[in-house]
C-alpha cells in the first residue's frame, strides 16, 4: 500500500497510553480530496489490535470510574482548551483530509471543544433520583452507573464532531473508549488524542485504533469487554450492527442517514430563504446527514425562490479547501463524484432540469470538485427523492397546502431533520408537531448545539448524542432499595 509520493513516517495508532503502529506494519495513505495526491500514510490495524486497546480500556476503567466526576472534568475541560489554542493547526488537517473549507473546519473544531467543555460540566449532573415509598420502612433511591467500555465508530464527514460526541459524555460519566474513525479521515482526530494526552488522559482511558472496518466491529461486537457501540454511519451499517448487537445485547446508539425536507411558506420572504437553504444545503458540499435534500417551495414563490437559488448557488466560490474565501471545497471522494454524476442523470432521464451546475468542475485538472447544482421538475421515483443523496444538489419542488407538504416531508423512511422557512407562528408550531424528524430548523439552517438533543426517528436512529440524553447514553440506571430495621 505504501507508494513513493507519501512523505512522511506513517502517523500511528494509539493503545492503552502509547502510539503504535500496526502489528503486521501494515500502513493505509490518506489523499488529500482537493488534489489527489497523498497526505501521508497511517497505521492500519485490525483485530488483534482492538482487542488489545479493549483490554487496555478495560483496565483502565478500574480507575477512571471511580474518580469524582470533577476530576474527570479536568481532562475534558484542558482539552477543549487545547482544540482552541490549536484550532489552526488542527484546522488545516482536517481541512487536508477531507476537503472542506478552512471556515468549516475550523468551526468543527470550535463546535467540538465546546462539547468537551458542555459534558465536562454535564457528567457533574448525572444525578439519580430519591422515589417516595408506598410501604412504610422501605425507601428507593436510584443509582447512575457507568455503562462500560465504549467502542465508537464514525464516518468521514465530521471526523473530530462525531468522535467528541461520544469520547466527551463517555469518558465524563467514568466509561472509557475505543476510537475508530473512517479510514480516509484519521489525522485530525490523532491531534484531539494529542490534545487530550497534554491534558491528563491517563493511560488506557482513550484509545484509538484506525485499520479494516470489518475486523475492528467485528471485535467489538464478539468481546464481551465492550459493552456499548456508539455508531454514526449509513443506515444500512447500524442495521448490520444491530443484528451483531443482539447476540450479547449489547447496548447501542446509532446515528444514521437522514433525507431533510426543507419547506418553504409564502408569509417570509422568499429571497432570504433561499439565501439559507443555499447555505444550509452547501455547506460541506451537502456531505451532512443534516443536509436538506429536498426542498419544498409554496407555489405563491416559487419563482422568485428559485431565482434567487439559482443566483446564489451559481455565486459560491469553489476550490481547494485550503485557499481563502473558497465556500465549497471538492467532494469527499470519487466514489462520492460519480454517485452525485449518477443521481443528477438518473434525474433528468426521468424528466428533471438542471437550472445550474449538473457536472464535474472542469476548471480543476485533480480534486474532486461538482458544481453546485439546482434541479427542478422532479418525479417521486428519482433516486434523488428517495435515496439519501449526500452531494451539492438542490431539488425544488412546490406545494400549496400544508397538511400535504406534511404528508410528502414524513414520506420517506429517514427522520433525522426537517426544516422550516416562515414568520408564522402557527405555522411554524404546526410544522414543529406535524414533521416526524428528531431536529427541527426552524429558519435556522444549523440547528446542531452541545445542550441540545441530536438524532433521529424511524431509520434516522436509535437514541440521541448531545444534551443530558447524550450523557444517560452512557449510563444504565440502578433502583436500589431499602428495607429500615424496626427502631
Ligand atoms: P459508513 O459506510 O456506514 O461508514 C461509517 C463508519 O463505519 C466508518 O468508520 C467506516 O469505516 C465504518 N464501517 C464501514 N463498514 C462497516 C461495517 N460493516 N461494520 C462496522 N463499521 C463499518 O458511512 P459513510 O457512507 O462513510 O458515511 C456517511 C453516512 O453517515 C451517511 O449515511 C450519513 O447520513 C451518516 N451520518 C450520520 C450522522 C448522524 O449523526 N445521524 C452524522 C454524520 C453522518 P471505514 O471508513 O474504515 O470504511
Amino acid at each position: 500500500m505504501a507508494t513513493a509520493t507519501a512523505t512522511k513516517a506513517p502517523k500511528k495508532m494509539f493503545i492503552d497510553g502509547d502510539w503504535c503502529d500496526a502489528d503486521d506494519g501494515r500502513t493505509l495513505e490518506v489523499i488529500n480530496p482537493a488534489t489527489e495526491e497523498v497526505i501521508c500514510e497511517v497505521a492500519y490495524g485490525g483485530r488483534a489490535e482492538t482487542r488489545r486497546a479493549l483490554e487496555a480500556a478495560h483496565k483502565a476503567m478500574k480507575s477512571w470510574s471511580k474518580l469524582s466526576a470533577w476530576d474527570r472534568a479536568k481532562v475534558l475541560k484542558k482539552t477543549a482548551e487545547l482544540m482552541r489554542e490549536r484550532v489552526e493547526e488542527i484546522a488545516r488537517t482536517l481541512t487536508l483530509e477531507q476537503g472542506k473549507p478552512l471556515a468549516e473546519s475550523k468551526a468543527e473544531i470550535l463546535h467540538s471543544a465546546d462539547t468537551f467543555e458542555w459534558f465536562a460540566e454535564e457528567g457533574k449532573r448525572a444525578y439519580g433520583d430519591v422515589i417516595p415509598h408506598s410501604v412504610a420502612g422501605k425507601r428507593h433511591i436510584t443509582l447512575k452507573h457507568p455503562v462500560g467500555v465504549v467502542g465508537a465508530i464514525s464516518p468521514w464527514n465530521f471526523p473530530i464532531t462525531l468522535q467528541s460526541r461520544k469520547i466527551a459524555p463517555a469518558l465524563a460519566v467514568g466509561c472509557t473508549i475505543v476510537c475508530k474513525p473512517a479510514s480516509q479521515t484519521p489525522l485530525s482526530l490523532i491531534q484531539v488524542f494529542e490534545c487530550m494526552i497534554e491534558a491528563g488522559l491517563p493511560k488506557g482511558v482513550a484509545n484509538l485504533v484506525i485499520g479494516s472496518a470489518q475486523d475492528i466491529s467485528e471485535e467489538f461486537l464478539d468481546n464481551p469487554i465492550c459493552r456499548k457501540i456508539s455508531f454514526t454511519g449509513s443506515t444500512e451499517v447500524g442495521k448490520q450492527l444491530m443484528r451483531g448487537a443482539s447476540d450479547q445485547l449489547k447496548r447501542l446508539s446509532l446515528e444514521l442517514g437522514g433525507h431533510a425536507p426543507f419547506i418553504v411558506f409564502p408569509d417570509a420572504d422568499p429571497e432570504v430563504g433561499a439565501k439559507i437553504a443555499v447555505t444550509g444545503k452547501f455547506r460541506n458540499n451537502g456531505q451532512v446527514c443534516i443536509a436538506p435534500s429536498r426542498f419544498y417551495v409554496h407555489k405563491d414563490v416559487q419563482k422568485k425562490f428559485t431565482e434567487a437559488t439559482v443566483e446564489f448557488a451559481r455565486s459560491l466560490k469553489l476550490g481547494n479547501g485550503l485557499e481563502p474565501g473558497v465556500e465549497v471545497g471538492p467532494m469527499f471522494e470519487k466514489r462520492a463524484l460519480e454517485n452525485t454524476l449518477e443521481l443528477v442523470s438518473d434525474a433528468t432521464k426521468k424528466g428533471a432540469k438542471v437550472l445550474t451546475g449538473g457536472k464535474r468542475c472542469d476548471r480543476f485538472e485533480k480534486g474532486y470538485f461538482f458544481e453546485p447544482t439546482v434541479l427542478t421538475g422532479l418525479n417521486d421515483d428519482c433516486k434523488i427523492m428517495t435515496e439519501e443523496p449526500f452531494a451539492p444538489v438542490m431539488p425544488l419542488l412546490d406545494f400549496s397546502k400544508l397538511d400535504d407538504v406534511i404528508e410528502a416531508a414524513n414520506n420517506t423512511r429517514y427522520g433525522l431533520a426537517a426544516y422550516v422557512f416562515t414568520n408564522d407562528l402557527t405555522v411554524a408550531w404546526r410544522m414543529a408537531e406535524g414533521l416526524e424528524a428528531g431536529i427541527i430548523g426552524i429558519n435556522d439552517p444549523v440547528p446542531a448545539t452541545p445542550q441540545c438533543p441530536f438524532g433521529g426517528m424511524k431509520e434516522s436512529g436509535l437514541g440521541r448524542e448531545l444534551a443530558h440524553e447524550g450523557l444517560e447514553a452512557y449510563l444504565e440506571t440502578k433502583a436500589v432499595s431499602f428495607k429500615l430495621r424496626d427502631s
